[in-house]
């Protein structure tokens, strides 16, 4: 590091270091390089009993896999809805950020990240009821892959024998668990409409609800009508199904509530998936393609006016800060292999005092380079010991 390339200076006040506030972390449009579209890995498992029955067959399950990855990831990618609750809010819609991918095990010849298990002990679960057991994770231990780095879906049946009895309501729940996902009844409920219009069905474009609402647990998300889900924009109501006699005239839509629409996240929810898919520490960003470590030219981000990064940021290009800009940098910064920063002669980049610039994938990356004019060159200012990981060449003209 050539320090002498550095104005140190004080920094100018004492704050609290904002690198793990959700509030940093809830997508500014016109800054979405700071919120990149992640991609979570998932992979899926179906329990059939020791004959291969009870739930889907081969074809229909991967079928169906394949419909409700891509119903969920197009609910998240274009179908963010206004959220209902509280009654005439003004909370904005915001892009939720994040799609799933079926991922193979590479050391899996021709795996396609769908398996079947036939196994008369763990193809069921039972959802009520003296012999509840949703909270086991017994199917999980066994037959889970990839667990740390993939969530592991399981599409679990209704007991044969609970179905019998009369009493027995095969309805469709999920449970999320750790990094995994037990979601119950797909099968059962296949042909079942939601309600009596007979319109809506218990089928994949309805399904994404129940599937995106415990995806939203693994990635940190409480439910939303409860007081203390940290969210202040999803306020604690009653968690009506669907619109009936007060207090059910009021519903929410949101997708951590138990509700027919569960198509709304709100700026909070989304705030918090991305701290947590930012933080190095955390389980759930483990879960992600790691798409940030090779530099794509395409993606080149330009500070054109002055900014303040107070999230960590993975970088997919080079980071330029054009002339009368100043971009000041308080958290984790990675900078793909080979990737650079770019001082315009009139730009400047403040380093503040828990700033990290490094490449997350432990290759190099070029460093910073100062440009200069006649007159003028590209300033580097810190605050404080900023930390500079991976980085090949040393502050340069
Ligand atoms: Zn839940």
């Amino acid at each position: 590091m050539d320090s002498s390339q550095i104005e140190m200076v004080e920094n100018p006040e004492n704050s609290h270091p904002p690198c793990n506030q959700w509030k940093n972390y809830v997508p500014d449009t016109s800054k979405l390089y700071k919120t990149p579209m992640r991609y979570l890995k998932v992979n899926f498992h179906i329990m059939q009993r020791a004959d291969g029955s009870g739930n889907f067959d081969e074809e229909a399950a991967i079928n169906y896999v394949n419909m409700l990855l891509w119903i969920s990831n197009l609910t998240l990618e274009s179908k963010n809805q206004k959220m209902n609750l509280p009654v005439g809010n003004n909370t904005e819609v915001l892009p939720p950020r994040y799609q799933y991918v079926l991922t193979p095990d590479p050391s899996i010849p021709n795996d396609d990240g769908i398996y079947f298990h036939q196994d008369e002990e763990l193809y069921f679960m039972v959802s009520r009821g003296r012999d509840k057991d949703i909270f086991k994770k017994d199917v999980i231990h066994k037959y889970a892959i990839q667990k740390d780095e993939v969530i592991n879906i399981f599409f679990m049946a209704h007991h044969a024998d609970s179905l019998k009895a009369e009493s027995y309501h095969g309805t469709d729940i999920g449970v999320a668990l750790g990094t995994s996902v037990k979601l119950l009844g797909l099968k059962t409920n296949y042909d079942k409409p939601i309600d009596d219009t007979n319109t809506v069905f218990y089928r994949e474009w309805f399904m994404q609800g129940l599937l995106n609402h415990e995806i939203g647990h693994v990635l940190g998300l409480s439910h939303s009508w409860i007081k203390h889900d940290r969210c202040p924009d999803t306020p604690p109501h009653t968690n009506c199904w669907n619109y009936s006699a007060p207090p059910c005239n009021h519903v929410s839509n949101n997708v951590m509530d138990y509700n027919v629409y569960r198509s709304a996240w709100s700026p909070c929810q989304i705030g918090i998936v991305h701290n947590n898919l930012s933080n190095k520490d955390s389980r759930q960003r483990k879960l992600l393609v790691k798409n940030w470590c090779d530099l794509d030219p395409n993606k080149t981000v330009k500070i054109r006016t002055d900014e303040i990064w107070d999230s960590s940021v993975d970088l997919f290009g080079n980071l330029i800060v054009e002339n009368d800009a100043t971009l000041t940098i308080n958290c984790r910064v990675s900078i793909p292999k080979g990737g650079k920063i770019i001082i315009k002669p009139r730009g400047k980049l403040i380093l503040g005092k828990t700033c990290l610039l490094e490449n997350d994938c432990d290759d190099e990356w070029e460093g910073i380079l100062l440009q200069a004019s006649s007159k003028e060159k590209g300033k580097v200012i810190s605050y404080g010991t900023p930390i500079f990981k991976n980085m090949k060449h040393s502050i340069q003209k």
